[in-house]
């Protein structure tokens, strides 16, 4: 954690408006069943791995020089994954980065900065709200619902009400959101898109190829609305957590915008080729997503049998409420080898889906807690 250090004197160095903050970061433990950062259990297939390191074979001697600094090769592997969902997407509107962190970075180091601002509606991403910290942007914390029917769930009256009256530069609209797993019909970004005609908004859908069917992608409202951004993630879905290779698909216009602000060279040679070769297996690397939904669901269905309260589920992870004190069941299932994340949300932990032996694990380790956890 980075706390300034009382005695070296170097908070006083740091800015105004970092001190006092702490860095974000899940714990990285080594345990029976790792279930606390929404990474796919599952890892990288053997044939995968042969190809990832053929590229990287070709690639390595080549070192000497600095990678594509446009990454074509990769933006075209990604238009072209993207399109598949039915909404032709051009290499020209895809941007990329270690991570979509980075590709949200970028966003906010481009559209918001000192004197600007930035809305989401918590509980929400925090990378959300740190992101936009650091870049100097204001951060509004927008609302969810709080009616029990509709908990955590957004609907397109309030949220353009809420941009109306903070006037942002951006908007931050997570679509299956983390930590609920909740996500927005289109209605709801495009009442957001109307609501703010000054703002880019940005619809973050790292969890995207988990959502159930019905639950549209934002992609599908690219066309025509030159200040919509949808951003995504290979650490999810497509099991490539340690590539760091996050991506995002916007007007071409807006694209050429995030040039200003990129480090040049940001995405590493390795990164690239790892990444294309991912993208040429994208059935195989996405070959776990059925089962993971499946664990999702299951998720669900056995703690409300439990007694627990799960929130309904577009992401490959739960949120449940319910417990009598999250830290407390939180350290108990950590000393039975099972870890999973307390958001801060009161009363609610979240758990990640992952393989049918790691969810029995998580169930039986809680469901063995007995009720006074509950
Ligand atoms: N968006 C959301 C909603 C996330 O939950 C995460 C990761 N937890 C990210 C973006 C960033 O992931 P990455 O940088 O690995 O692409």
């Amino acid at each position: 954690m980075a706390e300034q250090s009382p005695r070296s004197g170097l908070g006083a160095l740091l800015r105004e408006d970092l001190r006092g903050e702490t860095a974000y970061g899940a714990p990285q433990l080594s345990v029976r069943a790792a279930l606390n950062t929404n990474e796919n259990s599952y890892p990288v297939p053997d044939e995968v791995v042969a190809d990832m390191l053929a590229e990287l074979a070709a690639e390595l001697p080549g070192l000497n020089r600095y990678p594509d600094r446009e990454f074509t090769a990769l933006r075209e592997a990604l238009a072209a994954y993207l399109s598949r969902g039915g909404t032709p997407v051009e290499a020209g509107q895809v941007w990329a980065g270690n991570g979509s962190n980075e590709v949200l970075l970028h966003l906010l180091q481009a559209f918001g900065g000192t004197g600007r601002r930035a809305i989401g509606f918590t509980p929400s991403y925090s990378m959300h709200s740190i992101i936009a910290t650091t870049t100097a942007t204001q951060w509004i914390a927008g609302k969810r619902s709080d009616d029990p029917a509709r908990l955590f769930t957004l609907d397109p009256e309030s949220v353009a009400a809420q941009i109306v009256s903070a006037d942002p530069n951006i908007v931050f609209i997570c679509s299956p959101n983390n930590p609920t797993g909740t996500a927005v019909g289109l209605d709801v970004v495009e009442a957001a898109y109307a609501a703010a005609p000054g703002a880019v908004v940005v619809v973050d859908e790292a969890y995207g190829e988990f959502a159930r069917a019905g639950t549209p992608s934002a992609l599908t409202l690219l066309a025509g609305r030159e200040r919509l951004v949808v951003t995504r993630t290979m650490s999810k879905a497509f099991a490539l957590a340690g590539g760091r290779l996050g991506y995002l698909a916007a007007d071409p216009g807006l694209v050429d915008l995030l040039r200003l602000v990129r480090m040049p060279y940001h995405l590493s040679t390795q990164s690239q080729a790892v990444a294309r070769a991912a993208l040429r297996h994208a059935d195989l690397m996405l070959s776990t997503v059925g089962v993971v939904k499946e664990q999702r669901d299951r998720l669900v269905t056995e703690l409300t049998r439990l007694g627990y309260a799960p929130v309904p589920s577009d992401a490959n992870f739960v949120l449940f409420g319910g417990l009598a004190d999250a830290a407390v069941t939180w350290q108990a299932l950590l000393d039975r080898g099972v870890l999973v994340r307390d958001v801060g949300i009161p009363h609610y932990l979240r758990v990640t889906a992952g393989t049918p032996e790691e969810t029995t694990d998580f169930l039986e380790v809680l469901a063995a807690l007995g009720p006074e956890h509950l």
